[in-house]
């Protein structure tokens, strides 16, 4: 059975996808059963949405927020948050919105499509802001309404969030896929970033996909219980 000693490692990245986030109970958006079949994203989750009707905008993501806290990380989350305190240089990139990654007590965590858990007004910045409800829908300076600071349809992924995920990812020894279908760019140019700089890469994902030839090993597992056993947890 593979395992992996961290020691071996200089610089280690986990890229972690829906999957990671579905195997602990969160809706995923995309795909068969995912959000967007329920809810039509033009009305919820695009700028113009946000433009013409803020507050339902604002009300449909406290109802993600509700469902990502009756949720609990899995095992996996927390080999990754345990790694990385015996080890120096543990980085968590994700396409994930729900934080689940930080409740399990990771620190080092790149979000590429921003986070449930943070809102921002255009003039006065991005504030955090944690719990079943928005503390306040709008801008405590500008009474603007406060927009959650996450990439929506229609708009630019954020520059420096993919640069500093593409510097991390260029220097890393090893580099581990989880849940991801590695099918959306710019994502699905990093494991060939990690494997151009000499990492070894490891996919973790129950399904195969068409990025899957890249790693240099895949394990078609969960991530609950396949990381224990790649950290001899
Ligand atoms: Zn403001």
């Amino acid at each position: 059975m593979l395992t992996i000693n961290p020691k071996d490692f200089k610089n280690i990245v986990f890229f972690t996808g829906a999957g990671m986030s579905a195997e602990s109970g969160v809706p995923t958006y995309r795909g068969r059963g995912g959000i967007w079949n329920q809810y039509r994203w033009e009305e919820f989750a695009c700028q113009e949405a946000f433009d013409r009707e803020p507050e339902k905008v604002l009300r449909f993501h406290e109802l993600r927020r509700q469902s990502v806290l009756s949720c609990e990380p899995h095992p996996g989350h927390f080999v990754i948050a345990k790694l990385a305190k015996k080890h120096p240089q543990v980085t968590v990139v994700t396409q994930n919105i729900d934080g689940m990654h930080q409740r399990a007590g990771s620190k080092d965590v790149v979000e590429l499509h921003g986070s449930l858990w943070r809102v921002g007004c255009q003039d006065h910045g991005i504030i955090e802001d944690i719990g079943q409800t928005y503390k306040s829908l709008k801008c405590e300076q500008c009474r603007r309404w406060l927009r959650p600071d996450i990439t929506w349809f229609g708009d630019m992924l954020d520059q420096d969030v993919i640069h500093e995920a593409t510097l991390i990812i260029g220097r890393c020894d090893l580099f581990i896929s989880i849940g991801t279908s590695g099918a959306v760019w710019p994502a699905a140019g990093f494991p060939k970033v990690a494997k151009d700089h000499g990492a070894r890469c490891i996919e973790i994902n129950p399904e195969p996909n068409e990025m899957s030839s890249i790693y240099d090993e895949n394990i078609r597992e969960a991530a609950g219980t396949a990381l224990p056993k790649l950290f001899g947890e």
